[in-house]
């Protein structure tokens, strides 16, 4: 059994070979923490949790780092970063903001079932590592300071490596696209980024350095942090597709600067997640929260859905396909869950046979195949609705099962769609059904009183008896009627 997955560096489908198995480092750019996580941002760490649990499952011993950005993450077209800007509107310290939307975002991740990373390192925390990079890439030709920032050198850059390696761009085009630099500017090349930023006396996260007081640049965190826990050069390199060119590019330009080295082999992306075309983000205006999704509240789409459809949702679709997530999409999903698990659950009262028309090993094979094939969820998920078919004619006597496959069948259950796909365990359902059956069992004992009293006894002994055979034993006392389960 192989697995493959689509590289971006590569441009295709290769075979997963890690650098020093079964040891895998996997890296993910995790969220920026000044606001609360929306959707897509919350299907991006979804389908690396998939990947990591895949990983795990197949015997590799990940070590998963996946960052908390709480620094250095500059607000599009201006020079303050997000937290601070955002701590100055809710006058509230920076790390208050910090703590609150980490604190928010890991909750989320909990509600998804999103395994924690082995590592989760903040840019705050590293700043040190990030200042001596810096220092590195200067040292080695690849930056300049001027007046307390450091910019890397992206032009000189391009000269010895293909600083766009990662998405193919033409060099030519991605110049002329980009703004002049006019005489306001410090930087040479007008692809040039900052790895360390000089701070204005009123920005409020700043920190010593070789170059005055200041701030990391935004991609210098990654490329520190990955260095540290994962090395030089490490296995895979994940996070939204939308980082590919700039951030993950940059980062790339960085790590080579600093070592000479491509720092992953695999680069993985994400593809995004859309709303009527359009994808999520907080600058549209058309981001819908997972709370907001999971209690209804948003008019965007007015209705709710438990964490563990809206995870099932979003495997339907394979990761590197944009998601267009609409009411009618999750109503089919919601369908489509319930009927996997009743399906799959009334495995528990098929009456087993001596042999078996199933061939349980190809079955298993199919799901293996799927999530080999780039971690394909949406053909896996597919493969489990052709499963729920077979055992729904078994239930109904038309094929044959073995006990042992039935067993078998659970498992396959319970191992792909629980323990790879991570689908959250519906504990609010059972909670919610044994309060329905608690109400039901009421009613029923209110019949029975309703028809002793009226002398039908061939009624009440009937509900007495057949409620006793379900095991719910009944009991006429004299405070009333109680009821206790067998
Ligand atoms: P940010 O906090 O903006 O840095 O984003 C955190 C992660 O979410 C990054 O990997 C982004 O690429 C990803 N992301 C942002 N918007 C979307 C979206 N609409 N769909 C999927 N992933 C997204
Ligand atoms: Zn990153």
């Amino acid at each position: 059994m192989q697995l493959y997955l689509y590289n971006t560096l590569a441009h295709k489908k290769e075979k997963f070979e890690p650098i020093n198995p079964p040891f895998v480092g996997m890296y993910v750019c995790g969220p920026t923490v000044y606001n609360d996580v929306h959707l897509g941002n919350v299907r991006t760490f979804i389908a690396f949790d998939v990947i990591f649990r895949y990983l795990n499952h197949l015997g590799y011993k990940v070590r998963y780092v996946r960052n908390i950005t709480d620094a250095g993450h500059l607000e599009d077209e201006s020079d303050e970063d997000k937290i601070s800007k955002r701590a100055k509107l809710e006058r509230l310290e920076p790390m208050e903001i910090v703590q609150k939307y980490t604190v928010s975002f890991h909750e989320i991740m909990r509600i998804f079932n999103v395994l924690p990373p082995s590592i989760e390192p903040t840019a705050t925390g590293h700043i040190l590592e990030q200042q001596e990079m810096a220092m590195q890439i200067l040292k080695n030709g690849w930056a300049y300071e001027v007046n307390g920032t450091v910019y890397f050198d992206v032009e000189k850059f391009a000269q010895q490596y293909n600083y766009t390696a990662l998405t193919g761009r033409n060099l030519e085009e991605l110049l002329n696209n980009t703004r002049e630099l006019d005489g306001q500017d410090e930087k040479r090349g007008r692809l040039d980024f900052a790895l360390w930023i000089k701070a204005k006396p009123q920005h409020l996260m700043q920190w010593n350095s070789p170059w005055g007081r200041g701030f990391p640049g935004w991609h210098i965190e990654c490329s520190a942090m990955s260095t540290k826990y994962l090395g030089e050069e490490f296995d895979i390199h994940g996070g939204g597709m939308d980082l590919a060119p700039t951030h993950h590019t940059n980062e790339i330009a960085q790590n080579i600067a600093y070592c000479g080295k491509s720092p992953a082999r695999y680069w993985l992306h994400t593809n995004m997640l859309t709303l009527n075309g359009k994808k999520m983000s907080k600058s549209l205006g058309n981001v819908v929260l997972p709370l907001e999704l999971i209690s209804g509240n948003n008019p965007l789409i007015p209705k709710g859905f438990s964490p563990a459809v809206i995870r099932f949702f979003m495997m339907q679709t394979h990761y590197r396909s944009t998601l267009d997530i609409t009411l009618d999409a999750l109503n089919a999903a919601e369908k489509g869950y319930y009927r996997l698990l009743e399906s799959f659950s009334s495995l528990d009262n098929i009456v087993s046979s001596d042999t078996s028309d199933i061939n349980l090993s190809e079955l298993k094979q199919k799901c293996y195949n799927a999530m080999n094939d780039d971690f394909n969820t949406a053909v896996l998920v597919a493969e489990l609705f052709e499963i729920s078919k077979i055992i729904n004619k078994a239930a109904e006597k038309q094929i044959k099962i073995t006990a042992k496959d039935i067993e078998e069948l659970k498992k396959l259950f319970q191992v792909f769609f629980y323990e790879i796909l991570g689908i959250p365990p519906s504990e609010a359902n059972n909670e919610s059904w044994m309060k329905k059956i608690k109400t039901l069992v009421d009613i029923l004992i209110d019949i029975r009183s309703e028809a002793k009293k009226n002398k039908n006894y061939i009624l009440s002994d009937k509900i007495r008896n057949q409620m006793e055979s379900v095991g719910i034993l009944i009991k006429d006392t004299p405070e009333g009627t109680k009821w206790s389960i067998k």
